[in-house]
């Protein structure tokens, strides 16, 4: 009985021992087939299209097909041998679109494909090649692509945290100005591509850059050695670099200024030089070129004629002049008649800005030689009062109406007096051709030429006149430029009519 036992016993062990071994075995070998697991998304990133799906149980990992559009083959690109649920693929070409789906797999059993393919057009991050200040704001320029439907531009102002969408351009676009800018802001930039619902990632190379504003109406006077530069200032700048090349030279910065002017002591003689400025805050933050200016500097060695308009200003006709003055870098001098100065201030204020001088035609065109003696000095100190406070300074030079002298005037007035060589008589003939062909016939080195700024024959006779006389090789400078480049040092009560 007890052996029954003890053998029975040993026997049920056994038993037990071997089911153990059969069940464990049979769980080694026995694996479960994972179900297809469904996709969930495609979506561009930086590094190619991120491809997701939805975990199933069983899975040992996933194996990712890829079919490119227009193909009917789906291709294995990849096994992602973990619980993860998601792929990027880098292997992916800009504008092409691809459909993604995915099996799950436990040992050597594979799942079904997914049921829903998902699709996605790969669209790669646009790089940033340059950015700069330029006149109007801030230049990027960017990879261009093809087959775009746009590209999108977003910013960030610095200390912001977000982006704002500012452009939307064209697809072929390659470049875009953003015009919305402040000097001093420093702006952060990033582009998006787009084809239909497909846009590239957000992360492009950021590009920043701080805007400094380009400083406006650079004015380059020609002063009797040197030039003076004069600009508008930009707020927040810490100052201002200045560039000058001459006709068939390139710009070379010449200096720094702090404040908003220079003086170019060094500007070569008898050719036209030109100037352009730029601001910055630091080096790093420079605003892009001004226009250019330019000025002339005076040679003493070569002809200089001085052209006189007498009787004005009067709007119509001075403007006319001094746009051709103007146009070819050219001076003249105006004899103003005192009663005319407050009407015409505008035009007086744009002569002197463009370095043309004024003198002094008496208050009321009064022939001094018939005045009094207080009349004549009430002619000369009304008139130069008006004219000091239009431009700040007295008139240095006076022309008798007439050019009618006299010893006693000439003791009276307490400047030069300043008559004539050549009588153009535009007054009389009021007739363009006539006006030119006095100058072209009489005109030589040191005249001082004789017109009227109130005929429109004379502003006619200007536009041929002046690049005439520069043509034939002659400086157009104010009287008392040529007095002093000829060496000629006028005193006070004496007559001058040529150089
Ligand atoms: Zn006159």
């Amino acid at each position: 009985m007890k052996r029954i036992f003890k053998t029975l016993l040993s026997l049920a062990s056994s038993c037990f021992l071997i089911g153990l071994v059969l069940i464990s075995v049979s769980a080694k070998g026995y694996k479960i087939r994972p179900e297809a697991p469904k996709m969930k998304s495609v979506s561009n990133v930086k590094q190619g299209l991120c491809v997701s799906w939805i975990r199933v149980d069983n899975a040992e990992g996933y194996i990712v097909y890829r079919q490119k559009s227009g193909s009917e083959n789906w291709k294995k690109i990849d096994e992602v041998k973990s619980g993860k649920n998601s792929y990027i693929d880098k292997t992916v070409k800009n504008t092409v679109k691809y459909k993604y789906v995915v099996k799950a797999f436990n040992g050597k059993l594979k799942s079904l494909q997914s049921p829903n393919p998902k699709s996605k057009t790969y669209v790669a991050v646009p790089r940033i090649k340059a950015v700069k200040n330029v006149k109007s704001g801030i230049r990027l320029r960017f990879e261009r692509s093809k087959n775009l439907s746009s590209v999108c531009v977003y910013r960030r102002i610095q200390g912001s945290e977000n982006w704002k969408k500012i452009a939307t351009l064209s697809g072929n676009s390659n470049s875009y100005t953003d015009s919305r800018v402040k000097s001093g802001e420093k702006y952060s930039y990033q582009v998006r591509r787009v084809i239909g619902k497909a846009m590239s990632a957000k992360n492009a190379n950021i590009v920043s850059n701080r805007f400094v504003a380009v400083p406006g109406r650079l004015v380059a006077k020609g002063k009797l050695d040197s030039v003076l530069l004069s600009w508008k200032g930009v707020p927040g700048a810490n100052g201002y670099k200045v560039f000058r090349k001459t006709y068939d030279g390139s710009w070379k910065q010449i200096g720094t200024a702090r404040t908003n002017s220079y003086h170019d002591k060094n500007a070569p003689v008898g050719e036209y030089v030109f100037y352009k400025v730029c601001s910055f805050i630091d080096s790093k933050s420079v605003s892009a070129l001004s226009k250019a200016s330019f000025a002339k500097l005076i040679d003493p060695k070569k002809p200089m004629v001085a052209l006189t308009y007498d009787d004005g200003p009067y709007r119509p006709v001075t403007n006319q002049i001094l746009d051709v003055l103007e146009k070819y870098g050219a001076r003249a001098t105006f004899f103003v008649v005192g009663s005319r100065v407050s009407t015409y201030s505008d035009c007086i204020r744009r002569a002197n800005s463009l370095g043309c001088q004024i003198g002094n035609h008496t208050y009321n065109h009064k022939t001094l030689t018939e005045a009094s003696d207080s009349q004549v000095i009430s002619e000369i100190s009304t008139t130069n009062a008006a004219i000091k406070r239009c431009i700040g300074k007295n008139a240095s030079i006076v022309r008798a109406p007439g050019g009618s002298t006299s010893s006693r005037v000439r003791s009276l007035v307490n400047y030069p007096l300043i008559n004539w060589s050549v009588d153009t008589l535009d007054w009389k003939h009021r007739n363009t051709a006539k006006v030119i062909a006095s100058v072209k016939s009489d005109v030589t080195d040191g005249s001082i030429v004789l017109m009227h700024d109130l005929y429109s024959s004379t502003g006619n006779a200007a536009e041929v006149i002046v690049p005439w006389l520069i043509n034939q090789g002659y400086q157009l400078v104010t009287v008392s430029e040529m007095m002093y480049y000829k060496g000629i040092n006028m005193t006070k009560g004496n007559v001058y009519s040529h150089a």
